[in-house]
């Protein structure tokens, strides 16, 4: 069925509405929950910020299964995602009826210790032009893909209660990535003859309208540059909110912009985050991904692995194979970052590669074209890729996917067995202190920042 023979009436188009701290207590759907839960939401509310929005609330929550429900995990604010020392600071400040600006100092106060941006990681991987102005809304890792934070794009349709990128929203400005102009990212792009691939992010660059991703997207195209084969555009639209590409006012004006990047012969990639198989299950989902795909868009998926929302290896399995029958590629698994409320979302690493591997037996191999459980860290993203015994030691088996230096790719090391790991610092080399690519590191990490 096509999406122009679908009965589509004006009950299906609903325009976005957004519930936050401010509102979210007028949800209907929150009216029968106990008044301590909407309290410890609000509590942490203050700290982690959240959206949701009508069609997260009214398609994708399951409301019979709070507290429970994945999807109502995800967007709205639990009490155990804050530590316990920093619910309590919270908890006194808004019981002692401390004012706004208060409240403001002590949620900044706590989300500095929260960390967002570790170490060294923004400015080592702020690329400059060869004038020497640095680019602040890009980065670029590895070789052959750059990334660019258009600055219209540093929201999302809902947040992710696990995600990073919290600073951007709530205006620490001194951790913007943003960056105006689409000319400084064809400028780079040229300087670069090594880029291939590049990757818009935010925030979700999918809540720009269309007639400002076209500026950037046709800057691109006019550019024809050789080297560039492929824009990928990362965002959770798909799952959030499919009416961008369905009966928004901009839909068909997006999709046109959309097919212009594959008409010049570009391949379009959009990298779409899907973190439980429930987001897949709606109409508005099935025809919003058929309608892309109609533009010559391929899109692959990607998730972090997460306790409280999808540590469960038959779900994955599921939902690879849902994505594959509506025409998607599985890419990645990530393990969640060092990052907020890493108590409450991590899952340590030989867990994450357990569900991994159940998960990846379970399925076609049309579906193992993903890759994971990937650690997106300073010397690379390295994947957990077995656990192997020799002379009757157990160990892991590690793997680089991209490395700071393209060499280290597909490299395999081995790391001492720890149940407990939860991130590569964690884990300690089988044999000598250092693991291969750590003086390099330093090496490499001491030339950026002296720069
Ligand atoms: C993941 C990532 C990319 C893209 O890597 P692919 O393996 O090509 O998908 C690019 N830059 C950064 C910083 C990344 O984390
Ligand atoms: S959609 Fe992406 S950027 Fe936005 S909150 Fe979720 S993970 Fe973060």
């Amino acid at each position: 069925m096509t999406y122009q023979e679908t009965v589509w009436d004006d009950s299906h188009s609903p325009s976005l509405k957004s519930y936050t701290l401010s509102n979210f207590r007028s949800l209907p759907q929150l009216q029968n929950l106990p008044e301590q839960m909407l309290e410890e939401m609000e509590v942490v509310g203050n700290v982690l910020p959240f959206k949701a929005n009508n069609y997260v609330v009214e398609q994708l929550i399951d409301w019979t299964n709070i507290p429970d429900d994945p999807m109502f995990v995800l967007t709205f604010p639990q009490r155990g995602m804050l530590k316990p020392e920093h619910y309590t600071q919270m908890e006194e400040t808004l019981q002692s009826g401390a004012d706004k600006k208060r409240v403001a100092e002590v949620a900044n106060e706590i989300r500095l210790q929260l960390n967002p941006h570790p170490a060294g990681q923004m400015e080592l991987n702020v690329p400059a032009l060869r004038d020497g102005t640095k680019l602040y809304g890009m980065q670029h890792k590895y070789k052959e893909t750059c990334l660019f934070f258009p600055s219209q794009s540093q929201t999302c349709h809902a947040y992710c209660s696990f995600c990073f990128r919290w600073p951007q929203f709530v205006g620490m400005d001194e951790m913007k990535f943003a960056m105006k102009e689409g000319e400084q990212l064809v400028q780079y792009v040229s300087e670069h003859p090594e880029i291939t691939d590049v990757l818009f992010t935010g925030g979700d660059p999918m809540i720009m309208k269309a007639r400002i991703f076209a500026k950037y997207a046709d800057a691109l195209i006019e550019s024809k540059l050789p080297h560039l084969k492929t824009i990928r555009i990362g965002t959770k639209a798909l799952a959030y909110w499919p009416y961008k590409f369905l009966t928004d006012k901009d839909s068909e004006e997006m999709l046109d912009v959309f097919r212009r990047i594959t008409d010049s012969g570009l391949h379009l990639a959009i990298m779409s985050h899907f973190n439980h198989i429930n987001e897949l299950s709606t109409d508005a989902v099935r025809l919003a991904t058929s309608r892309l795909r109609e533009t010559g868009a391929q899109i692959r998926t990607q998730s972090p692995l997460l306790a409280h929302i999808n540590d469960d290896a038959q779900m994955w399995a599921n939902m690879w194979t849902k994505q594959v029958k509506m025409g998607c590629i599985p890419y990645y698994m990530f393990v969640v970052r060092d990052t907020g409320a890493q108590h409450y979302f991590g899952v340590p690493l030989v867990r994450a590669y357990e569900i991994f591997s159940r998960a990846y037996s379970a399925v076609s191999g049309l579906a193992r074209t993903v890759r994971g459980p990937s650690m997106s860290a300073t010397p690379g993203k390295v994947q957990v890729s077995g656990v192997v015994t020799l002379g009757g030691k157990r160990m892991l088996v590690m793997r680089f996917l991209q490395g700071r230096n393209p060499d280290w790719a597909h490299t395999p090391f081995l790391a001492q067995y720890d149940e407990n790991a939860i991130w590569l610092d964690d884990l300690k080399p089988v044999e000598g202190d250092k693991f291969f690519f750590e003086d390099e590191l330093e090496r490499i990490k001491t030339e950026k920042m002296v720069r």
